[in-house]
């Protein structure tokens, strides 16, 4: 037996709860009752058992590198035959029963379902062999519906910044002009994506906090009488301001204008309705790492008609994030490149769930969870950031009062009531306070965060009644803890 198992990771006490677990476990190191009897004669119980103390000790200490280790010394015993995705399997049932949990508030990555977790310990499958085709034609079908589109829908291995580069490199050629309309960190972002291909950007200026003013956007492009805006680039969520921009204002104000339309919806789309045909635009990007609650690692790139015909005459120096290979290889079912199988499973798996539940319920639970932070914002003196009109369902940000110390907050937070929430970015840092409602978060989860965000802001000294922001948070959340009765 190697030494590893005698060492540290075997002091553990086998709790109650972990032996249950096992038992799940079992389902995945056994591959089922029929093969279970086979195996049995092999795996000595002891064996076995040592096994599982030493995953959990692992995935309890967080330690990629001890379960790996305790992978591979497995894999050179002579009593124990465990082929790596049945261990990787039962290590995925074990950390999600067995780690100490911690409630992740910040805007993604986002806590996922336990079937969404579980689908990352799939064995592996030839990404250029049939099951691969039938998992991205199912994919790309299922996320139509959410971006509000009948086109074709390309799958990126990156994370959201990738697909917005891909965008930006497949659609455009250098020194054409564009105009941007960014609303904080994200739209500046593309703006600079814009201008390292090699693009003439126009800014609309708009106050942080506030949304893209319609008006203002219809008034830059009917100046625009000889079209010389090749692009229009915008943000439907802002992440770093907790800004939602009205999507069908702006598509109004577009109206027939021919410039591409591109759209970060990375920390938008699946949260509220987004109807990319009705709108008229044409690149929209999100990310898995959001409201569609799958782990980080691809980026998904919605495409009209119009823009795949106009990419065929773009010049921007582009290899690896191109839209126009993704497509041809899409239409065989496949991507150019290796693509990260895995979270592909699990992107799989989460739209399952997406669409058995319903959008609208991911809508109505984003925009509930959303006014229930914000009340609560507002009676524990904390000012919302985003102004009225614009509020995102997926972040609240909220102004840190006169003389919060932000980065402590966040630290009591996560060290005491294991409650994750973001802090600002850029010019931001220090000044607010960030809460998403993205991800497997129950009404008792928020409850709880917001139960622990209030202890913590007591202790730093605001001047909170007690209890008084929890009962107006509690409020808007009163029909659903209804219904849990
Ligand atoms: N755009 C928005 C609106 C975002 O919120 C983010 C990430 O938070 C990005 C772009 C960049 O995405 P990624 O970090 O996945 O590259």
């Amino acid at each position: 037996m190697a030494p590893l198992l005698d060492g540290r990771f075997c002091r553990y006490r086998v709790s109650a709860e972990f032996n249950e677990r096992r038992r799940d476990a079992d389902r995945y190191t056994d591959g089922g009752p029929v093969e279970r009897t086979r195996t049995a004669a092999r795996v000595r119980i002891p064996a076995a058992m040592r096994l599982g103390i030493c995953v959990e000790s692992a995935v309890r200490s967080c330690s990629v590198i001890a379960v790996r280790t305790l992978f591979d010394a497995y894999r050179h015993t002579a009593t124990f035959t465990c082929d790596g995705a049945r261990f990787l399997a039962m290590a995925a049932v074990c950390y999600h029963g067995a780690m100490p949990k911690q409630l992740l508030f910040i805007p993604g990555p986002v806590t996922c379902a336990p079937e969404v977790l579980e689908a990352l310990a799939q064995p592996l499958i030839d990404h250029r062999g049939p099951e691969f085709a039938e998992l991205l034609t199912r994919v790309t079908t299922g996320l139509q519906p959410i971006f509000g589109t009948q086109g074709e829908i390309v799958v990126l291995g990156s994370s959201g910044t990738g697909g917005l580069e891909a965008a930006v490199a497949s659609a455009f050629s250098a020194g054409q002009r564009v105009l941007a309309a960014p609303v904080g960190v994200f739209g500046q972002r593309l703006c600079s994506i814009a201008r390292t291909f090699g693009l003439e950007v126009d800014v609309i200026e708009t106050p942080l906090g506030h949304a893209v003013d319609a008006q203002v956007l219809g008034r830059y492009l009917a100046a625009d009488t000889r079209h010389e805006y090749a692009g229009i680039l915008l943000t439907h969520n802002e992440t770093s301001t907790g800004v939602a921009n009205d999507m069908a204002a702006l598509a109004a104000a577009i109206g027939n204008h021919p410039a591409t339309v591109v759209v970060d919806s990375v920390s938008g789309l699946g949260a509220s309705p987004f109807t990319m045909d009705a709108w008229n635009f044409d690149i929209v990007v999100t990310a898995s790492q959001k409201a569609l609650a799958v782990p980080p690692g691809l980026a998904m790139v919605a495409v009209s008609a119009r823009a795949w015909e106009r990419m065929a005459l773009a010049t921007a120096p582009n290899f690896y994030l191109d839209l126009r290979k993704a497509r041809s290889f899409a239409r065989q079912g496949q991507t150019p490149w290796t693509p990260p199988v895995s979270i592909l499973f699990a992107l799989d798996a989460a739209l399952q769930r997406y669409h058995r539940r319903g959008a609208e319920q991911s809508y109505e639970r984003h925009a509930r969870y959303a006014r229930a932070i914000r009340a609560f914002a507002e009676a524990a003196g904390l000012a919302l950031f985003s102004r009225p009109a614009a509020h995102s369902a997926t972040v609240v940000a909220m102004n840190a009062a006169a003389g919060l110390d932000v980065a402590k907050v966040r630290a009591e937070l996560r060290e005491e009531h294991a409650v994750v929430i973001g802090g600002g970015q850029a010019e931001l840092k220090g000044k607010i306070l960030r809460m998403g409602t993205m991800g497997e978060l129950s009404t008792v989860d928020v409850l709880r965060g917001l139960e622990a965000l209030e202890t913590v802001l007591r202790r730093a000294g605001l001047p909170l009644e007690a209890g008084a922001p929890m009962r107006v948070a509690r409020a808007e959340l009163r029909e659903e803890l209804a219904a849990a009765r």
